[in-house]
């Protein structure tokens, strides 16, 4: 339920409705804004008296809300969540370009890229360390050394780091050594990995699981913030259909949908989606043009004999025209890069 506040209500009104609701049993997420105050009411409702709410002259409207997610909701918060990681703004005018190997492989190989990838425009190194994949016998990840090697990397550039956490009792070194947290398409709906994650005060990036809805997503976020972590940045990498063409389908109507559901800021995945380097820059235009907040973009500088998913990575040349391509485009929607 949603308590939309009058403007210019007295300080003391406003506190006397939040203390009854508590009262009530609700916790409150209070979010304001210029042309707005509202009371999201997160908890039981059932207790409330809709009609009570209604008498009250500082309060304007009562919003029942449908939707499972709350603190996710739109309806929560009407302005668009902008988060902050090292300087950086995610959700903002500028564009995430989030760049980088799929798997961390050595000093020279990480670095290189970085070095790259920073040239071309690129505003944050991603570098899986652990990874999860399909067959065990694959390579697995350099593991904590891939985290390391990515740390020299940010001493080299400055890019902030994003690597997946496949398991909570890595957190600790994560939180020390990665500046945004991947949470994975396959771990999506690990609930207590994502509980652990909204302990933190680590900015998370939540991938769409393979098959998953657009509210299961949205209530995978809501899992993380209900812990009280509310920076949550949301990533569309493919989904599962019957096409087999190409290695995912990109469901690009997925950043408008989630744009009009909720205000965390969501980018797109076009290498994963697609699984075929030469389609990324078609696909990444798309993501621009349809709104959304930042690409997540695989790039390996020697990519036929990539550790993994060499196949869909660009080489860093490739990246590089590709971003000058995206930064007209950017410049054409309202956007920067
Ligand atoms: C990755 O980013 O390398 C990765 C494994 O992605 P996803 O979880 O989307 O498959
Ligand atoms: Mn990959």
């Amino acid at each position: 339920m949603i308590l939309v506040i009058r403007q210019g209500t007295p300080e003391t009104e406003l506190n006397k409705i939040k203390k009854k609701m508590v009262e009530l049993g609700c916790s409150i997420n209070e979010s304001i804004g210029t042309n707005y105050h509202v009371l999201g009411l997160v908890g039981d409702t059932s207790a409330i008296d809709p009609n009570l709410l209604k008498a009250n002259v500082y309060v304007e409207r009562l919003i029942r809300v449908q939707e499972p997610y709350k603190k996710a909701n739109r309806l929560f918060h009407p302005e668009d969540t902008i988060v902050s990681v090292d300087g950086r703004e995610i959700g903002g005018k500028g564009l995430a370009i989030m760049a980088g190997p799929c798997s961390v492989e050595s000093e020279e190989q990480i670095i290189e890229i970085a070095r790259e990838i920073k040239k071309a425009g690129a505003n944050f190194l991603r570098g899986g360390a652990f990874k999860p994949r399909t067959s065990p016998y694959s390579f697995q990840g350099l593991m904590y050394e891939g985290l390391d090697l990515l740390k020299l990397a940010k001493q080299e550039t400055g890019l902030p780091i994003v690597s997946e956490l496949m398991a909570a009792n890595h957190i600790e070194r994560f939180i020390e050594d990665v500046d945004v947290i991947q949470i994975g398409a396959r771990n999506m709906q690990n609930f207590d990995l994502l509980k652990e994650v909204g302990r933190t005060n680590k900015p998370i990036l939540l991938k769409r699981g393979l098959s998953a809805t657009i509210e299961e997503l949205l209530m995978s976020a809501e899992y993380i913030m209900a812990e009280g972590n509310e920076q949550v940045i949301l990533c569309e990498r493919g989904i599962r259909t019957f096409e087999t063409y190409t290695r995912n389908t990109l469901d690009i109507s997925a950043v408008p949908a989630i744009k009009k559901l909720s205000h965390l800021p969501v980018i797109i995945d076009p290498s994963h989606a697609a699984g075929m380097w030469w389609m990324v820059e078609s696909l990444s235009r798309a993501a621009i043009a349809v709104g959304a907040d930042g690409l997540m973009i695989e790039v390996h500088s020697d990519p036929s004999n990539a550790k993994s998913d060499g196949a869909q990575s660009l080489k860093p040349d490739n990246f590089a025209s590709m971003m000058e391509t995206l930064k007209e485009l950017a410049n054409a929607v309202g956007r920067t890069i």
